[in-house]
């Protein structure tokens, strides 16, 4: 493995500056490789990926368009329990924790559940993910902000960047890619996008509701929901996804909390893993991949788990320095065996929440609204394993028949037999 060595781009004494700036505007300069590992984006995939690799010996380096590791803040902030477990990190991005939820039809439609125990963080990513950085950066991983990846050369296996140190060319041996929803490394590399691309938006409102629980609003989005996330006793997130018109379908949820709103924010949600995962030395991970939860597009977890999966399978790599396709492999069987059945089977809830109307929505929340089933959501309900919830709701009587009357019953079929293969 090599070492990790002090960046010295450009630091030269005799060289004049604006020479040196002139230079870099002007060619590429090709920097050969010298990190065992280098990772593409700082958010908590790649800082977790970084870390992991840098505590086990490997020279790692973090590459991060944006200048401030964590912002523009792009996510609700709402992770179960194990989720944030995950991210090993203080409560210091904490705002505080939630019980349950309220899901709200059409008036005269809704029910709710409280756990009575805490069952989700409400986080800052502009404070979380800084830290999962500082904690990367502390076991010897390097970052390099204000660099933007622009294209990547699969054949010579180089990135190009453009950035603080100008317009660079630089070979890799093994590539970690966690650059996001947008992943320039897998576009280069010629794998089709994510089934489904949807746009969130976000703003932070005045709220003097119940801070215990969110509230989720099915019908606000023609094919996803809206929600409504209490940040304190005075504040609360509200936002919307949806794959076609999502400022209109937000700017019509949003009115029932007043005209004020700050932070309002836009971005994209991957949905649908990408057919490919691996190859060329490169091993996509979390949003990048498309590993974000089809049920509620939460991606913070399985971009961990997946980023914990490419670090074991990249020190495997530098080991024995055998980076082939055959090699890297092992990542999809490790991630597939980890998380996939709970993406492929969040994909077929997508398809059949997109497939329901507003009235149909209606009726499955009366259908759900059932002292019975409430009490099996608290016991058995896991934002991370919905699946588990899912098979016990098959076994009720009363919901299939209810489904049933939807005209969804072939489709329940279908997600019952992906339950139990
Ligand atoms: C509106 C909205 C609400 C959400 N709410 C939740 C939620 O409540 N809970 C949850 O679990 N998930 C939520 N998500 C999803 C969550 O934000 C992502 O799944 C998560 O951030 C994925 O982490 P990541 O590290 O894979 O990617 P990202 O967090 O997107 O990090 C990618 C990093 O790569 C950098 N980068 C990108 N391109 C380049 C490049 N070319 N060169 C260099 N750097 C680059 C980016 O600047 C960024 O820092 C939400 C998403 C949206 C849009």
């Amino acid at each position: 493995m090599s070492a990790s060595h002090a960046d010295d781009w450009g630091s030269n004494p005799h060289i004049s500056i604006p020479f040196l700036y002139h230079l870099r505007q002007t060619i590429f300069l090709v920097i050969i490789p010298r990190y065992d590992v280098i990772i593409a984006g700082a958010g908590p995939t790649g800082s977790t990926a970084a870390r992991l690799c840098a505590e086990a010996g490997l020279s790692t380096l973090v590459i991060e368009e944006h200048a401030t590791i964590g912002y523009p803040v792009q996510c609700a902030g709402l992770l179960s329990n194990s989720a944030f477990a995950e991210c090993e990190v203080s409560g210091a991005s904490v705002y505080h924790t939630v019980r349950g939820a309220r899901i709200c039809g059409s008036p005269g439609h809704e029910f709710s559940f409280d756990a009575g125990v805490a069952k989700a963080f409400v986080v800052d990513r502009g404070r979380l993910d800084p830290e999962m950085a500082e904690r990367a950066a502390c076991c010897g991983a390097e970052y390099s902000l204000k660099t933007c990846i622009t294209q990547i050369n699969p054949q010579k296996k180089t990135l190009f960047l453009t950035g603080v140190r100008g317009r660079t060319e630089l070979s890799y041996n093994i590539l970690i890619a966690a650059d996001g929803p947008r992943s320039v490394i897998a576009r280069g590399l010629a794998i089709a996008p994510p089934r489904y691309v949807y746009a969130g938006i976000q703003a932070e409102v005045s709220w003097d509701g119940c801070q215990d629980l969110v509230e989720l609003h099915p019908n606000a989005s023609p094919d996803f929901f809206a929600w409504m996330i209490p940040l304190s006793s005075t504040r609360a997130r509200i936002g919307l996804c949806s794959m076609h018109h999502a400022p209109e379908h937000f700017a019509a949820f949003a009115e029932q909390f007043g005209p004020s709103r700050v932070h309002e924010m836009t971005g994209t949600i991957p949905l649908g893993v990408r057919n490919r995962t691996y190859g060329s030395g490169c091993l996509i991970a979390g949003d990048a991949a498309g590993f974000p939860k089809p049920i509620s597009g939460g991606g913070v977890y399985t971009g961990i788990r997946s980023a914990r999966h490419a670090a074991v399978t990249a020190i495997a790599a530098a080991e024995c320095g055998d980076v082939s396709d055959a090699s890297l492999a092992t990542y999809e069987r490790l991630w597939r065996a980890d998380f996939g059945q709970e993406l492929d089977l969040g994909l077929k809830a997508l398809s059949l929440r997109r497939s329901l109307n507003q009235s149909e929505i209606d009726a499955t929340i009366d259908a759900l609204n059932h002292p019975d089933i409430l009490e099996l959501i608290i016991r058995t309900g896991d934002m991370d394993h919905p699946s588990v919830l899912l098979r016990k709701l098959l076994t009720k009587p009363k919901l299939i028949s209810s489904f049933g009357l939807l005209g969804i019953k072939s489709m329940m079929r279908r997600i019952c037999l992906c339950c139990r293969s």
